[in-house]
């Protein structure tokens, strides 16, 4: 098999295209990366893979290689053409040409799941959609075990945080709640054609069989959080106020029955302080 460099330097020749900066395209040319993501991922005979943005298709023909079924979703109508011209052989391929965003995810892993045992995502992320993406695959509730993606560094620090820690963003608050998050590796911009302006990191996202803490109105505790985090230099008790969600005094009372300062910062507290606030609310 050629690398993963050489690979991509004929397809894009071939084709005569490069890459799109809007659609945030870096492909993969690292194999050692490359063989990192897919031994992370942990695919197994059995396993449908979900991977998002196969791009020139590099990492899916890794995942190709081992997985029951792979289910690339893709909205750049030119590499639509590369990847069926390249998988047309493999019987275990389905391209979707869509936006992420707009695709039922619940609807294909339904479809998919009398065949397969456990559903895996997978995905070299376009960066400049990372937390619709990452939102949209914990929001959903899907069936699905794992998802290990490359992200920027700075965003993988974020996902990865202890909820509470100097880091943490309403986002980790999420990625905790249904997620054991780890860092997997660093990645050199060298890996990628074009190189992108930040650095990049691999996660894996451990979809939790049960959440942390006990809350009693799950809505509303993320609602809080994203308040609280909206203005970042605010005390909770502004943050939450601002949003409309509750009064001043309300949340005035919830924090001295919690024993929690009034001068707290959404940032400070934990998970469970959350869920705390949260149940208090009538
Ligand atoms: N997987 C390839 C690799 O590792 O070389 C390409 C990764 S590149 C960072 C991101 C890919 O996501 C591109 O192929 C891009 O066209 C695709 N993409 C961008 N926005 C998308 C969206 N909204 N829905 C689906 N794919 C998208």
């Amino acid at each position: 098999m050629e690398s993963a460099y050489t690979q991509t330097m004929f397809i894009l020749k071939k084709y005569n295209i490069s890459a799109s900066k809007s659609l945030g395209q870096n492909f993969l040319i690292n194999d050692d990366v490359i063989e990192k993501i897919v031994g992370a991922a942990n695919i197994e005979k059995e396993d449908l893979v979900i991977e998002i943005g196969p791009g020139l298709g590099t990492l899916t023909n890794k995942l190709l290689e081992k997985a029951k079924k792979v289910i690339a979703i893709e909205l750049d109508q030119r590499m639509i053409n590369i990847l069926q011209e390249r998988f047309s052989l493999f019987t275990n391929f389905e391209l979707i040409n869509e936006d992420v965003l707009k695709v039922n995810l619940k609807e294909i892993i339904q479809k998919e799941k009398q065949q397969i045992r456990n559903v895996k995502i997978v995905a070299n992320l376009p960066y400049y959609i990372t937390t619709p993406i990452i939102m949209k695959l914990l929001e959903d509730k899907l069936e699905i075990e794992s998802i290990t993606v490359m992200v920027q560094k700075e965003v993988a620090k974020r996902l990865t945080a202890v909820p509470g820690a100097k880091l943490s963003g309403a986002i980790t608050y999420a990625v905790n709640y249904y997620c054991e998050p780890k860092e997997v590796i660093t990645v050199p911009n060298s890996s990628f054609i074009p190189e992108p302006e930040v650095e990049s990191e691999v996660i894996k996202l451990n979809l939790r069989k049960e959440p942390p803490v006990k809350l009693k109105n799950e809505k509303l505790f993320f609602k809080l959080i994203k308040a609280s985090f909206m203005q970042r230099r605010k005390t909770l008790i502004n943050g939450i106020s601002n949003s409309g969600e509750m009064q001043k005094e309300e949340i005035k009372q919830i924090l001295k029955k919690l024993n929690i300062s009034e001068n707290v910062r959404g940032e400070n507290l934990t998970l469970q302080d959350f869920a705390n606030i949260s149940n208090e609310w009538k």
